[in-house]
Parts: structure tokens; sequence; C-alpha cells
């Protein structure tokens, strides 16, 4: 297992569009993409992460939802699709390519989403709050769309320079981790 870098904000691999995965091309690879995938997102705390976040080119993402007193609830979406959705949420979010940044996004209340499984098989998963919002977001992810473009413009433009900030402070992180330990 490895912990992989996450993209930040900026990178173009972000705002494209992610192809299809083919399941039995990608299969012996997957446990351990998985894995990574998993450790990667545990490590900085996230619910979600997406395959293009990690810089892969793959319809495929991972959740996971910590409810109080309860397991955490784990799961892998591959090739998902949004099928219904109903109610509103207008409620905080924040992304693991914006550390730091967190703004009010309104989601559907409920999700139906079909997908296939770690195992290749189709699933249907309803899902309401958290976990509807982390669907909504990483499938957000897969189509190349960042969280904050779904601001309205005003919001955005509030953001702006908050998010110039960071984007300077991700910068210099990354550069960093790029030179040699010192002995
Ligand atoms: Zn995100």
């Amino acid at each position: 297992m490895a912990i992989r870098r996450i993209c930040k904000y900026g990178e173009k691999v972000l705002e494209k569009k992610t192809r299809k995965v083919d399941f039995a091309a990608l299969k012996k690879d997957l446990p351990a993409l998985l894995d990574d995938m998993f450790e990667t997102m545990d490590a900085v705390g996230g619910a979600g992460l997406a395959a293009n976040q990690i810089g892969l080119d793959l319809r495929l993402a991972v959740i996971k939802i910590q409810r109080e007193g309860e397991e955490p609830l784990s799961i892998v979406i591959i090739n998902p699709e949004l099928v219904e959705r109903s109610g509103s949420l207008y409620e905080d979010e924040g992304c693991l390519s914006f550390p730091g940044l967190f703004a009010k996004v309104r989601r559907a209340a409920k999700v139906k989403v079909r997908a296939l499984n770690e195992k290749g098989l189709p699933i249907e998963i309803n899902a309401e709050g958290l976990f509807a919002k982390a669907l909504q977001h990483e499938m957000d992810h897969l189509d190349g769309v960042v969280f904050i473009s779904r601001l309205p413009l005003l919001s955005r433009l509030k953001l702006k320079p908050a998010l110039m900030k960071l984007k300077a402070q991700w910068k210099k992180v990354d550069e960093s981790k790029m030179k040699p330990a010192r002995l």
C-alpha cells in the first residue's frame, strides 16, 4: 500500500472528464489501486476520493462515511451514473484538492446511483444526507467538475482571494516535497 499525492486545484487532470473503466482490463491492478486510494483518503481524513484526484484518468471513486457510534461505511463506485435525485441540501463542503477551503454548495438531498462495485458487480445505491453529498461530489470530480464551480458567481468571486492564497501555499508544499531529504 502507498499514499499517493493528491492533485490540487489548478492541475488540469481535475477539470477533465474521466474515461469509463474497462473492468476486465483493470481487474488485476484494481485491489492494489483501491488499497492506495483508501489509504490516501484515510491519511488526510477525507470522506471521498476520485481517481483523477490522484492523477488517474479512470471513472472510479472511493467513499468512506463515518457516522457517530457506527462502523464506517466504505464503498467503491466504478462507472457511476446518477439515475434519480430529489430534495435539496445547502451545506458546507470541502475537498481534498482544495485543502483549507470550505463553502456552502447546493446538492440533492437524496440520490440513486448505479455503478459497479470492486468485484465488477452492478449495484444500486440509495443515499441521503452526507452520503448523498459525497456521491454527488465524487461523481462531479469524475465529470471534471470541481465543487467551487457549483457555487453562485458572487460566492466564487468572494472566495477568489482566499483561493489564490491557498493555491500559493499548496504549490510551495508540493515543491518542497520534491527536494531530496536533508541529512
Ligand atoms: Zn473533492
